[in-house]
């Protein structure tokens, strides 16, 4: 009787906006101990608007350079840093870059043409860009191009990059507010961030307020910097949190929390947690996500709501108890 139960099961779950690919994990998930959410576009909106920027010509209280002594190469207007950011986000498909092209769009700058893309995953993007047309950018080499890389605390690590104090106070203070934060570096310098706001989905404090009456653990997974993976956990009351995670350790997460022996689901959308949501006892898909996404899920949850992953939780509770 037990597999007819378990098709009731899948197309209640179907009519529930819930894609079934494994039944054996549907069932399985009524024992689960802990939940990992990927924080962006799952807990948050995911729409980042740039609402702040700082550049290295930023008014400093410890240095107080005047505009007399600004002959490092490094100098930059706002504009100049926002448009050079455009450009390099130019061709990525990613939330922070749409963000930068609309904040460059918004000012009516001129973004200077760029080639060479390389998208660098989990970390932020790079190209050469033709600065022929600027200012104060042209010194960078003969050749009118220059290397500009645009992304977050993984990249500054990745690149080695030393970031200038005040746009370090600058990043810090924005990640207090739960603000994302990504850098310019041109040639090599670390000449402008910028703060971009994302939102708490409505959805997702009700979330883990019922994960908890379910006696579930609740962890987020994100690349971002600790300080607004911290903002967001606080804000939300998140038990556990995995900040600055590159997209090839996403899985190990979960296979810590796996060697402790809990039993954990995990709810992403990206490429980037294909990885994770196979190595999960129970992978669980969201909204439209992408192809790798829901190929690597045992379900796929087809509304973009995290409320169903409480649904799917509780479903497998009661099939399990009609299975008795
Ligand atoms: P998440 O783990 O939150 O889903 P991603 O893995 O897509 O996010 O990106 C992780 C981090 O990498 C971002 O917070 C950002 O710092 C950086 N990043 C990724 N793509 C870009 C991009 N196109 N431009 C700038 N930074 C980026
Ligand atoms: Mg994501």
């Amino acid at each position: 009787a037990i597999p007819l139960v378990v098709a009731i099961n899948t197309s209640l779950a179907a009519r529930n906006g819930m894609l079934v690919r494994d039944r054996i994990a549907m069932e399985e998930a009524r024992n689960l101990d802990a939940i990992i959410f990927d924080k962006t576009g799952t807990l948050t909106e995911g729409e980042h608007g740039v609402v702040d920027m700082a550049t290295v010509d930023g008014v400093d209280e410890t240095q107080s350079v005047s505009s007399a002594n600004r002959t490092s190469s490094g100098d930059v207007t706002e504009d100049e840093a926002l448009a050079l950011a455009a450009a390099v986000e130019s061709d990525s498909e990613h939330m922070i870059a749409r963000a930068i092209r609309e904040a460059a769009a918004e000012r009516e700058l001129t973004v200077p043409a760029a080639t060479d893309f390389e998208a660098i995953k989990g970390r932020g993007v790079r190209a050469n860009v033709d600065v022929s047309g600027f200012a104060s950018g042209s010194a960078g080499s003969s050749d009118g191009g220059n290397e500009v890389y645009v992304g977050g605390p993984n990249l500054l690590t990745q690149l080695d990059s030393e970031v200038p104090d005040h746009l370090q106070r600058f990043a810090d203070e924005a990640g207090r507010n739960a603000q994302t934060v990504v850098f310019l570096v041109r040639d090599g310098e670390l000449i402008a961030a910028f703060a971009m706001a994302d939102v708490i989905r409505e959805e997702s404090y009700r979330v883990v307020d019922a994960l908890h009456d379910l006696g579930i653990e609740v962890a987020m997974l994100t690349g971002d910097s600790q300080d607004v993976a911290n903002a967001v956990a606080d804000e939300l009351g998140i038990d556990t949190v995995f900040a600055e995670v590159l997209p090839e350790d996403k899985d190990k997460k979960v296979q810590e929390l796996q060697d402790q022996g809990k039993f954990v689901g995990m709810v992403g959308d990206g490429v980037n947690d294909a990885p994770a949501l196979t190595r999960a006892d129970v992978g669980i898909a969201i909204g439209s996500g992408t192809d790798v996404a829901v190929q690597s899920a045992d379900v796929i949850l087809v509304q973009n709501n995290p409320m169903d992953v409480v649904r799917l939780v509780k479903l497998s509770k009661a099939s399990y108890r009609k299975m008795q």
